[in-house]
């Protein structure tokens, strides 16, 4: 964006906004719509310099998504729906990119961004039932809304060990990758890190470098993501169908059309369990998650679904010594987010690919010529973090946020995320996340999960405007219930059983705990529904002290808690 552009975008913000939504990735960009459309003054302020959140950062070769592109995008608007053609099964970054950047001038939604701006602090104000927002450029902006899309993975992790500034080469993050192409040709580059980025990296990477040092701490489980160009017949047949298909996504578990089974493990033969296991392995994606209903609930089902996937890496990695150190072990599959790849343990049959087994040789530090780990120095031209993030806390704690009575998002946090339905937290009245942490993100899809949230967000704020309401927040009680609920969920499932930043165990000093709801996306909807029955039962809401001008009509002109 030019600088005559924001100059605009400057001399169109109003003194007072209704709603200034952070972050332009899927839950920011439809939120922006979708409160422009119920004619709310809205601004929308987001780091990067375009749309696209997630895929406008991640320019890593390799950079895909794992979920089918079919229900990867938006549902909210037949037209696009209609208009937009994906080219493959799981698209690239570029093209998602590109997407964005559809939907973002279809709907002429750029024009209620600042670009180029980080949201340093949100305060509430109490007297005027207002948040009022900072930024690093210095602006400051009032809003009755502050709606925080900031994203469950936008805070990027760098490896904790000495010395990263002292590396004389060059220093990639996957997370805030150059824009302009970076040629690996003949060069020696290390890559730490091996969760999803990673392999994705790894892959790509290995093709047409000089010397490749992979540097692995805890192996991940990656399974053949078999992509495929999407066939002109296919796509038609889909485009007539989206009324169901979003349909069948929004009343499933994962928010997806991914298959599902009821069947037990041991409720088949071992034949037929490996034949089931095997098909699922050709099929590719995520179908291996579809053969059993009881991977994530029973620990001997999901070791022998483990031991069958280790077997796989032992038929493709030619080195046995490597295949054995690529073995994950020590936590459930699944329990970490699942990987899709193309090619990922063929490349380490590569004589010029190496694995650094960082659980038996750790790194000591980061120097000028590059990792030295306890047993040498391993010289590099590039390297390459793909360490992750500080994940669903990580966006809201960069930020100062403080609600009532002075109260930090920092603190009311210490002991682990607190939230109601993932979407408000008591304390912070008129303050929402969309993806938010004790929610279903990254156990569903982001994009339905998203478009959920928005809307019931947008449901209560038209019910505020309705009713006279300045200000709303949960209350205590049902956050504590929610807060159990979760809690009482999780208990059931494996996923806390690896050190994964689902529990917060990749963030030094982060309280451990799995604040994900994992009741499945369509039950998360139901509690959502039924949290808005009865007048928003669970909420405290107060009328403004003042008549309010603009939006709210005059009407409303006590202060009260109304008991609802
Ligand atoms: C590399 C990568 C691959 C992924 N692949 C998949 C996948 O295959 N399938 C899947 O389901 N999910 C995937 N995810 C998860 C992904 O986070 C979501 O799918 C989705 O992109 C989240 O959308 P969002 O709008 O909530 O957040 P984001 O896309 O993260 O957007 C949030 C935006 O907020 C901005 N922001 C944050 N804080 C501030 C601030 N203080 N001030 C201003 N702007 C701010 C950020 O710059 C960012 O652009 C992936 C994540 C990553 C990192």
């Amino acid at each position: 964006m030019s600088l005559k552009d924001e100059t605009q975008v400057a001399a169109a913000v109003p003194e007072r906004l209704d709603v200034v939504v952070i972050g332009a990735g899927f839950g920011g960009l439809y939120a922006a719509y979708r409160f422009r459309e119920m004619g709310l003054k809205i601004l929308g302020i987001e780091a990067g310099s375009d749309v696209g959140g997630v895929w406008y950062w991640n320019r890593y070769p390799g950079a895909r998504v794992d979920l089918p592109s079919i229900d990867y995008s938006y549902s909210f608007s037949p037209e696009i729906e209609q208009e937009w053609t994906w080219s493959e099964y799981f698209a690239a970054q570029p093209e998602l990119l590109e997407y964005f950047r559809f939907v973002a001038d279809r709907l002429d939604l750029r024009k209620h961004f600042r670009f180029n701006t980080r949201v340093t602090t949100a305060v509430w104000d109490e007297a005027r039932k207002l948040w009022t927002v900072k930024t690093d450029r210095g602006d400051t902006f009032v809003a009755t809304y502050c709606v925080m899309a900031t994203g469950p993975l936008s805070i990027p992790k760098d490896p904790e060990v000495p010395g990263i500034d002292r590396f004389s080469g060059q220093l990639l993050r996957a997370a805030k990758w150059p824009h302009e192409p970076v040629s690996f040709a003949g060069k020696r580059v290390g890559v730490i890190g091996v969760g999803s980025t990673g392999i994705q990296i790894v892959q790509e990477v290995g093709k047409d470098v000089g010397e490749l040092f992979v540097f692995q701490r805890t192996p991940s489980f990656t399974m053949p993501m078999r992509n495929a160009k999407l066939e002109a017949d296919y796509v038609a047949e889909v485009k007539r169908n989206y009324a169901g298909i979003r349909e069948a996504a929004r009343n499933s578990a994962v928010g997806g059309v991914r298959p599902q089974s009821t069947r037990a493990f041991f409720s088949v033969t071992p034949t037929q369990r490996r034949q089931l296991l095997e098909d699922a392995w050709k099929n590719g994606g995520l179908a291996m998650l579809g053969t059993f209903s009881d991977l994530m609930t029973n620990p001997e089902a999901n070791e022998h679904v483990a031991e069958f996937v280790r077997g796989k890496i032992a038929e493709v990695v030619d080195d046995p010594v490597t295949a054995e150190k690529l073995k994950p072990r020590g936590y459930p599959i699944f329990a970490r987010r699942p990987c899709l790849d193309s090619s990922y343990y063929e490349t380490y049959n590569r004589p010029n690919v190496h694995l650094v087994d960082c659980f038996a040789d750790p790194i000591e530090e980061i120097n000028e010529k590059g990792v030295r780990t306890r047993s040498g120095e391993i010289e590099l031209e590039v390297l390459i973090f793909a360490t992750g993030y500080d994940g669903l806390t990580g966006a809201l704690l960069a930020c100062e946020v403080v609600g009532r009575d002075g109260r930090k998002v920092n603190y009311k946090w210490k002991d682990g995320a607190r939230s109601y339905l993932g979407l408000m937290m008591e304390g912070f009245p008129n303050l929402f996340m969309t993806t938010g942490p004790n929610g279903p993100a990254a156990l569903a899809n982001i994009v339905r999960i998203s478009e959920h949230d928005v809307d019931w967000i947008a449901a209560l704020m038209t019910h505020m405007d309705e009713n006279g309401l300045a200000s709303v927040e949960p209350r205590k009680e049902a956050e504590d219930g929610w807060m159990d609920l979760v809690h009482v969920l999780s208990q059931r499932t494996l996923l806390s059983k690896a050190k994964t930043w689902y529990v917060g165990a990749n963030v030094k000093d982060k309280p451990l705990g799995l604040t994900l709801f994992t009741g499945g996306f369509h039950k998360y909807r139901e509690y959502c529904a039924a949290a808005a029955q009865d007048n928003y039962h669970a909420f405290s809401f107060e009328r403004s002290r003042k008549p309010v001008e603009g939006h709210y009509p005059a009407a409303m002109e006590q202060s009260a808690v109304i008991p609802l």
